[in-house]
């Protein structure tokens, strides 16, 4: 099978009417009927499918065992988000299974697909939840109680999925036997259409974190409260936006987002209550992302108090800079014919094994240089690149 063909099997599953693109998000139904396709998938072509103690699906070629080689990503999105991110590494691994199969290749070595949980935070507002959870890097207290937009929480929903929530947590025995994981991935930016090539490595990932700073002011009637009288948290709000944009702008490299905003109680005549914002920033290192995010606190402030409003900050997930093994990388540039190695703004499940396992990713063009929204696009053509690339180092990692 190709990637775009298996892509196209699932292209009508999680569609977002009203915000264009996928909303398939951890869990839900939408990726819920995801992984019960990627369930029939694997065993379709014998492979043996597990589903460990954090929700992450593995699918084996032969037995599970140690120094592993693992490759996948995941099939959630973001909120209206398109068609390739996470599911292309998941079709082209089956894919890759496939040509290797057909060449008659058979591994040396344990191998796996990885379907990582809940990568996008689309639900419950943290990245990585799946692979966080399997390597440690939250608590799974911390993980149980977090809340979708509906009051839903990952302990509820995971249950209602038949995962014991009793059981999450670090998984020593799972990472143990991941000898490298190697993720394929749609490139988020230009970087490859400039280069004028199909197919990249990862360098490094940039530090990253999301916080949500919640402005309380007092709520009140938007035609009774003179403009004086009024503490509008909206203002601050507002102000937040603006100071984001410039304390990044100052900065090389550095990026910071405002994408979600939420009044309370949000009507048309309503001076709200509470304005909670959520910031997304990143930068090269944890010093500069610190800076950038301690600016924007600071203007936060200020405009907070002008208003006569308080603020909280609260820090929801945080990622320092990721330098992928660089052995590892230059063995697949090079098994590559001598791709190019990229950096890449954009967090992933390979970011939050590298500090663990030895991590490599593979990109795959993306002409509009768009992702997290519906122009996200990879061309056929391209994608069976990045499935030939795949298949390429997983011969080499499992012949040895
Ligand atoms: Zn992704």
């Amino acid at each position: 099978m190709t990637a775009s063909s298996l892509l196209g099997d699932i292209a009508d599953v999680g569609r977002d009417r009203s915000r264009g693109g996928y909303s398939r998000h951890g869990f839900d139904s939408a990726e819920l009927s995801l992984r019960e396709w990627f369930v029939a998938e694997a065993v379709d072509r014998g492979l043996d499918v597990t589903c460990d103690r954090n929700g992450n699906l593995w699918a084996w070629w032969g037995p599970p065992g140690p120094d592993a080689i693992i490759t996948g990503s995941h099939l959630d999105s973001v909120p209206g988000g398109g068609a390739f991110d996470g599911p292309l590494g998941v079709v082209s691994a089956l894919a890759a299974v496939d040509a290797m199969r057909a060449k008659g290749f058979k591994p040396s070595k344990p191998f796996a697909i990885v379907v990582f949980a809940e990568e996008e935070g689309g639900r419950f507002g943290v990245a990585c939840l799946g692979s966080r959870l399997m390597s440690g890097a939250i608590d799974p207290s911390v993980a149980l109680n977090l809340r979708d937009p509906d009051g839903v929480s990952f302990a509820e929903a995971v249950s209602a999925a038949g995962l014991d929530p009793a059981r999450m947590g670090r998984d020593a025995e799972a990472l143990a036997n991941i000898g490298c994981f190697i993720e394929l991935h749609v490139e988020q930016g230009r970087g490859l259409i400039d280069l004028g090539v199909p197919v990249g490595v990862a360098s490094s990932i940039l530090a990253h974190g999301r916080w949500r700073f919640s402005f309380t002011g007092e709520g009140n009637h938007a035609g009774a409260t003179p403009i004086d009288d009024r503490r509008d948290p909206m203002l601050p709000a507002s102000q937040l936006v603006l100071a984001a944009r410039a304390a990044a702008s100052g900065v090389d490299g550095a990026r910071a987002t405002i994408g979600r905003i939420q009044p309370i109680p949000g009507g048309t005549n309503v001076i709200a209550s509470t304005v909670d914002v959520w910031l997304d920033a990143r930068a090269a290192t944890d010093e500069v992302t610190r800076n950038v995010v301690a600016e924007i606190k600071a203007a936060g402030l200020s405009a907070a108090e002008d208003e006569g409003c308080s603020l909280t900050v609260t820090e929801e997930s945080y990622g320092d800079t990721v330098i992928f093994d660089p052995a590892l990388r230059d063995r697949l540039a090079e098994q590559l014919g001598g791709v190019p190695a990229l950096q890449t703004g954009a967090g992933h499940d390979a970011g939050i094994l590298a500090a663990h396992v030895p991590t490599a990713m593979l990109f795959v063009r993306n002409p509009t240089g768009v992702s997290h929204a519906p122009a996200e696009h990879a061309e056929p053509d391209d994608c069976e690149a990045g499935v030939a690339a795949l298949a390429t180092v997983l011969e080499h990692h499992l012949s040895t």
